[in-house]
């Protein structure tokens, strides 16, 4: 078996979404020795959205196009990056932190977590089954399959209406289905999809299973009213139901709510010495990626000031 080699840094990142990214641009610039490491290829959630209109300053940019925008930021300070990483150990604890992935061994002075989340499964019948084969967390990857097809959205917030007004591109009819009557997404997204003719709105409603042969062909929602089941024939489900914290290798070993997100103060410093948090795995009230550019900066700064107070006690 070859050995792993073992890297030293002042701060290893974990997660390479605008959160990390932006983090690492403050502690590149701060002169920490800075490692960014993700278990994908860099860029995180956004990188798979088609567009962004309200990250301040671009108006309407390719969430790719911005991901690739913050990494060459990031580069300009000498970040080491390591993606295709799989953590399989972290110890959070004493001075020295240490990261175990599949080719290294990272020893750190701090970490900065920036995990981000991944897309809430429905937890109903079918729908591990037909992974792929209909069911999709990403209408901008699979929506293309979809071409005069008829889809299932499931959510009520701006992922749900926004990736479902996305889908009309391609299906020729969208359904929407919320378990309430009202949408949690932004007015001007639900005007958007109001006015859009092949949206289908189906109120008060829960899917209870997704049923098919090869492929998915039926979806059975429930009316949480009336309690009345309905079939509708679907070629697609995309559930848009928010998100949970990529926490593996951290739960339990940090302070987290009753969801699992991190929890943090407003520095963004966790209930562990040297470990910080940012972005859409701590307990927040807004996941956008403002905001997780936003975090990477104060987790960042938070950091740094942190080594520079550590010099001062030695
Ligand atoms: P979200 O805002 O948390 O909305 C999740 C939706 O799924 C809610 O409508 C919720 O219903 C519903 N839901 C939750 N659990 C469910 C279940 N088990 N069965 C059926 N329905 C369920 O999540 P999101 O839309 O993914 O957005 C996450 C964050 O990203 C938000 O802060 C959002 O504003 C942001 N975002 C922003 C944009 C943008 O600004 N362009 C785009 C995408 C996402 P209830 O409403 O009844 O709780």
């Amino acid at each position: 078996m070859t050995e792993k080699e073992v890297l030293d840094f002042d701060t290893v990142i974990l997660g390479g979404g605008p959160a990390g990214m932006s983090a690492a641009i403050y502690t590149g610039r701060g002169e920490l020795k800075t490692a960014i490491i993700d278990i994908s290829m860099f860029g995180g959630q956004p990188s798979n959205y088609l567009e962004l209109e309200n990250y301040p300053g671009f108006g309407l940019i390719g969430g790719f196009e911005l991901m690739e925008k913050f990494e060459a930021h990031a580069d300009k300070f000498g970040v080491e990056k390591f993606s295709l990483q799989e953590i399989l150990d972290i110890n959070l604890n004493g001075e020295i932190k240490t990261i175990e992935t599949g080719d290294y061994i990272f020893k750190s002075k701090t970490i900065i977590i920036a995990t981000g989340a991944k897309p809430r499964k429905l937890g109903i019948k079918g729908e591990q089954e037909f992974l792929s084969r209909g069911v999709s967390y990403c209408a901008v990857c699979d929506g293309a399959f979809y071409k005069d097809k008829v889809v299932a959205v499931i959510g009520g917030g701006n992922a749900a209406v926004e990736e479902g007004a996305y889908l009309t591109k391609f299906a020729k009819k969208v359904y929407i289905i919320h378990r309430r009557d009202t949408l949690r997404a932004d007015k001007i997204a639900q005007q958007r999809a109001f006015q859009n003719e092949k949206v289908e709105f189906i109120w008060d409603s829960v899917p209870v299973e997704i049923q098919g042969d090869k492929l998915v062909e039926k979806l059975i929602i429930k009316n949480v009213k009336t309690d009345k089941f309905t079939e509708l024939e679907v070629n697609g489900v995309f559930p848009y139901i928010g998100f949970s914290p990529n926490v593996e290798q951290l739960d339990g070993k940090i302070e987290q709510d009753e969801q699992g997100f991190i929890c943090c103060n407003a520095n963004l410093e966790t209930n562990i010495d040297g470990v910080f948090v940012a972005g859409d795995v701590r307990v927040t009230p807004l996941r956008q990626v403002v905001t997780a550019a936003a975090d990477g900066a104060v987790a960042g700064c938070a950091a740094v000031k942190y080594l520079e107070n550590q010099k001062v006690r030695v």
